[in-house]
């Protein structure tokens, strides 16, 4: 994978990015304007780059390199960075708040380009949102503690069930709650797995592949159900914005399915 550029975003990182002035990795700045009579032709907000909004850590979508503290890896970050290089764009990945991601107001007020948070494409976000061509499968599951005795959802009557806000994990178990269950929600999964450690709720109602990751981490813990939601991942853009990037995504999205490279990532992190 290419270099790219790492901002964790506040109000540091958004004056950099509004001034247009990115920071590699080192922190030595990008020079990321156009070469003269180069023109911005994909539109993103900054010239030459592919700024990605992510909500992190989301493993194995989205997490901090355990080899380089520096950089952010993950599936997400790897197809980002292969279809940046593809348009000729530096990628800039910016750690962002998951619901006002998925809500469209990161995207509607140019914080980035493109989302890339292992975010389900549903018809209510298709309101606010133009999604990309779906790059992945997932589904929902219930982790708990392994000597819990709690199998499924029945069982959480009485207790306490951990979500991400604004997330279909969330929708899921409003719907599907038993009576007297309490839904607690947290801003991200990096609040959501220590609250379940610390015993503050009993379970975490998430997407598969991340809840299997905090089982393989630590062993007390188990995923009793999984939940066949159907869902897509799909990148995200600004509604009705800019249809020649999305088209450009969508390409290079296909050419790495064509080509093998898609496949390449997808092992990396789940075969
Ligand atoms: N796939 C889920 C959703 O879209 C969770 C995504 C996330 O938390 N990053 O709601």
């Amino acid at each position: 994978m290419g270099r790219f550029t790492k901002i964790v975003a506040g109000v540091f990182g958004m004056t950099l990015l509004l001034s247009g002035c990115a920071m590699d990795s080192l922190g030595d700045p990008v020079d990321a304007s156009p070469e003269p009579g180069q023109e911005n032709t994909l539109g993103t907000i900054t010239a030459g780059v592919l700024t990605v909004c992510s909500e992190i850590p989301f493993e194995p979508f989205e997490y901090e390199d355990p080899a380089d503290p520096e950089k952010y890896t993950g599936f997400d970050i790897d197809i980002v960075g292969e279809i940046a290089t593809r348009l000729g764009l530096e990628l800039v990945v910016v750690d962002s708040d998951f619901d006002a991601l998925q809500s469209g107001l990161s995207l509607a007020t140019d914080k980035c380009d493109l989302g890339a948070s292992a975010m389900t494409i549903t018809e209510d976000r298709r309101a606010n949102i133009d999604f990309t061509d779906a790059y992945y499968d997932s589904l929902q599951s219930l982790l708990v503690a392994k000597d819990s005795g709690i199998t499924s959802l029945d069982d959480l009557a009485g207790k306490s069930i951990g979500v991400q806000k604004g997330t279909t994990g969330e929708i899921y178990a409003e719907q599907n709650q038993p009576e007297g269950a309490q839904i607690v929600g947290y801003p991200s999964d990096g609040e959501l797995w220590p609250a379940l450690q610390a015993g503050q709720i009993q379970a975490i109602l998430q997407d598969q592949p991340v809840n299997v990751i905090h089982a393989r981490t630590d062993a007390a813990y188990v995923v009793v159900a999984e939940y066949q939601t159907d869902e897509s991942y799909g990148m995200a853009l600004a509604k009705d914005k800019n249809p020649e990037l999305l088209a450009a995504v969508n390409g290079a999205l296909a050419e790495m399915r064509a080509d093998g490279t898609y496949k390449q990532i997808y092992d990396k992190y789940f075969a």
